[in-house]
């Protein structure tokens, strides 16, 4: 019965394997402003610029995705990746950075540089590093790069074309969706903060790491959800509530239309319980 059962369960899994392969990636390029490009991978996106001296590619998502992306870079505009740019260092937004390394400097902040290095993250070591502000200038294209603070990541900078009036941010601000999961690597407080800040810049599109394209009012309304979900998770905490009686209690009816809201919502309470609990003190 026990070597059926494992027969049965090997097919299973080499079904489920030939079905993983047998699905490719999604991969687009689409224009958003200008000679500002977004580049698809599945469920992750980045933008890329194209000016006269080349290209200022950011996020290369994973090895294949960029090995695919440098092909059509080529075959597209024959211009060589100048600068590669990550968003952070999480490994599915920074890994396969080294298929552009051959002719870009590759820029991130200090503390991404820190944990690429530290957790080996598969992808090229940035060679350039800031921790407050950069600007590059390539071929009469400006980018300007800025660390608004912690929030999804201690590391999370937002890029911003000021002349297509674009900013390129990922995973600290989901376009009509809740935060992923239960905020793994993640500063509340700071986060809110650091949504303030970006909603002080100046651009009119927002376009995220992942999802659709977005606004500028998509930063106000999500920095209200976490004010929203923060004070719904601290109030019940004040009042002795456990983790299960505010996953049963609360709702937030006004972000029930979000992408994740069904799947997402319940690690979010978790996770920002979890954050809320850190840093307060009980009687
Ligand atoms: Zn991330």
């Amino acid at each position: 019965m026990r070597a059926l059962w494992l027969v049965l369960l090997a097919i299973v899994m080499a079904g489920a394997e030939a079905a993983a392969q047998a699905t490719p990636p999604v991969r687009e390029i689409s224009k958003i402003a200008g000679e500002i490009y977004r580049f698809r991978n599945n469920n992750h996106y980045s933008v890329f610029a194209v000016t006269p001296d080349g290209i200022i590619a950011t996020d290369p998502i994973n090895a294949d995705a960029a090995t695919w992306l440098k092909a059509e870079l080529k075959s597209r505009f024959d211009k060589p990746v100048k600068y590669l740019i990550y968003s952070h260092d999480h490994a599915d937004h920074s890994s396969g950075g080294h298929v552009f390394a051959d002719t870009a400097i590759v820029v991130a902040h200090a503390k991404a540089k820190a944990a690429i290095l530290g957790e080996k993250r598969p992808t090229a070591v940035p060679q350039v590093t800031f921790t407050e502000r950069m600007t590059i200038v390539l071929g009469g294209t400006e980018l300007e790069l800025t660390h608004v603070g912690r929030n999804h990541s201690d590391n999370s900078i937002v890029m911003r074309f000021p002349k297509e009036r674009l900013l390129f941010a990922v995973d600290f601000i989901p376009v009509n969706a809740v935060a992923f999961r239960d905020f793994p690597d993640a500063y509340v407080p700071d986060w809110i903060e650091s949504l303030r800040r970006v909603e002080a810049m100046d651009f009119d599109i927002l376009a995220p790491g992942h999802g659709p394209l977005g606004r500028k009012e998509h930063v106000n309304q999500f920095r209200e959800y976490l004010e929203d979900l923060r004070q719904a998770v601290l109030s019940l905490a004040r009042e002795g509530k456990s983790l299960d009686e505010m996953k049963q209690t609360i709702k937030l009816p006004k972000y029930e239309g979000w992408a994740g809201y069904q799947q997402m919502f319940q690690l979010n309470i978790e996770g920002m319980y979890r954050l809320v609990q850190a840093n307060r003190r009980g009687n």
